[in-house]
């Protein structure tokens, strides 16, 4: 059997070496699926939400360990993989919640003996390619309403936190979960790509905008579901009427927050000029009182990348950026193995890499702006879109401003937040589809009308 060898990025020794998938083993867990699907799609709801809270609740009493373990392997910090398994359950009590309302049949008209009625059905079988970066996260986002809906899941975690999709495999196995109805599948892209050429109903990825492309590509023709959720290049503007420490303290937090590698991590600052000195004074002030280290370490806020070959890239971005003419105020090299310092740039301009591409990392540019104008024709000068925010204490500048901003989700006086009552979506190279909300499970599900005629 194939090894998947997975390296704690902490310390660059082996956590474990885990059984991979192969092509044939592929094809095999996509038949057991398939076969399996029908009776789950058929057992009552009622069944499948008591399994889901039976999974919820062996997360909560093992939050602890499963924090451990993904520490380990992605090297979050200990307390921010604390925070994601804390965040997790108020995401699966939504959908506990709202799954029988979204699904109930709607009787549309009834009138001269013609009935209308629509009702959702499962997708079938579905697979989901994830990240590693919230795998928890982005993980439920998909399996638990997608289970709940009644399909069967083939689930590709990424192969940097393939511990933690095993563990996730075995306690929605042990809550009461059929084994071919969730299925992990273990491995790199080319067991993601094994897994694409089976005959799916629906692909969910999250992932880069690199992969997605490649994915968008395979599936193309097919006539089946597919929705990706990439990268972004996130932007806030900061407006001259702000408290500046308490903006800076929290912009940073948005930006560095799991080392910056979140898909809605802030990656580019524009700041009104009026108080664009005082501002980067205090930002730069907050991301030095960072403290970078051991990831189990309680008090560890910046910890190192997950993927060593990253480091490369965000040195390429401070290259590149200051041959054009950036400053770095504090930062700007490789640590230890694959730590990075956190890093803030000023003098910016969007010729460079780190304001145009995502950086996914400790990094960040500052820039100034001269008025709202300026800054929203900035903010949208992206090929993403996911998120972007205005921090300022005139609302209806700020909502004026965010209804011009071409992002999914926009914020005002806050960044970096996800809400399980919130579609979660992208535009452009941010990808396609959502996730959240009630949208977010019906999704997974296929409308069918009905046409009732009594006599
Ligand atoms: P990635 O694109 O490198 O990998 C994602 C998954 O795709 C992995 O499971 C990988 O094994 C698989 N894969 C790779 N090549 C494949 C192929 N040819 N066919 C099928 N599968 C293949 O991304 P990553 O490094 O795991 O995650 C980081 C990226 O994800 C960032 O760009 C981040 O912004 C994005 N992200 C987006 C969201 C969102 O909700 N929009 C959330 C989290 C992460």
């Amino acid at each position: 059997m194939q090894k998947l060898k997975v390296v704690n990025p902490a310390t660059g020794k082996v956590a474990a070496l885990l059984g991979a998938d192969d092509a044939k083993g592929v094809k095999a867990k996509y038949e057991r699926a398939r076969a399996a699907q029908p009776r789950w799609a058929k057992l009552p709801l009622k069944k499948r939400l008591a399994i889901i809270a039976k999974f919820r609740e062996k997360v909560a009493t093992q939050a602890e360990r499963l924090a451990k373990v993904l520490t380990t392997e992605v090297g979050k910090p200990i307390s921010q993989s604390r925070n994601e398994l804390r965040g997790l359950l108020p995401r699966i009590d939504f959908f506990l919640a709202e799954t029988a309302k979204a699904l109930k049949p709607r009787r549309v008209s009834n009138d001269a003996g013609m009935e209308e009625r629509i009702s959702l059905e499962p997708l079938g079988v579905i697979a989901n390619i994830s990240a590693w970066n919230y795998p928890y996260f982005v993980g439920a986002n998909v399996f638990v309403p997608a289970l709940l809906t009644g399909n069967a899941v083939l689930y590709k975690p990424s192969e940097y936190s393939s511990m933690t999709g095993l563990e996730i495999a075995r306690l929605l196995h042990e809550s009461g979960v059929p084994e071919e109805i969730f299925i992990a599948l273990i491995g790199a892209g080319d067991v993601g790509a094994a897994l694409l050429k089976q005959p799916v109903d629906g692909v969910f990825f999250t992932g880069s905008y690199g992969t997605g492309k490649k994915i968008a590509e395979s599936v193309r023709g097919r006539m089946i579901k597919l929705q990706l959720e990439l990268g972004g290049k996130d932007p806030v503007y900061v407006c001259e009427d702000v408290d500046v420490a308490k903006a800076a303290a929290g912009i940073a937090d948005g930006a560095f927050y799991n080392t910056g590698q979140s898909c809605c991590s802030v990656e580019r600052i524009y700041v009104h000029h009026k108080i664009f000195q005082p501002f980067v004074d205090a930002f730069v002030a907050e991301v030095k009182g960072y403290k970078s280290g051991d990831p189990m370490d309680e008090k560890t806020y910046i910890a190192p990348l997950t993927r060593a070959p990253q480091v490369k890239v965000l040195e390429a971005q401070v290259a590149d950026a200051t041959k054009r003419g950036a400053k770095v105020l504090t930062g700007g090299k490789r640590g230890k193995g694959s730590y990075f310092e956190p890093t803030v740039l000023v003098d910016v301009n969007h010729k460079m890499a780190v304001m145009r591409e995502e950086s996914f990392g400790p990094i960040i540019g500052l820039m100034s702006v001269k008025d709202d104008a300026e800054a929203l024709r900035l903010m949208n000068d992206t090929d993403y879109g996911l998120t972007a925010g205005i921090y300022t204490t005139d609302r209806k500048r700020a909502e004026a401003l965010l209804s011009g901003v071409n992002s999914g989700s926009v914020y005002w006086n806050c960044c970096d937040r996800v809400s399980p009552k919130l579609p979660w979506s992208g535009v452009g190279h941010s990808g396609v589809g959502l996730t959240l909300s009630t949208y977010g499970i019906e999704t997974f599900t296929r409308t069918k009308a009905w046409h009732l005629r009594s006599a």
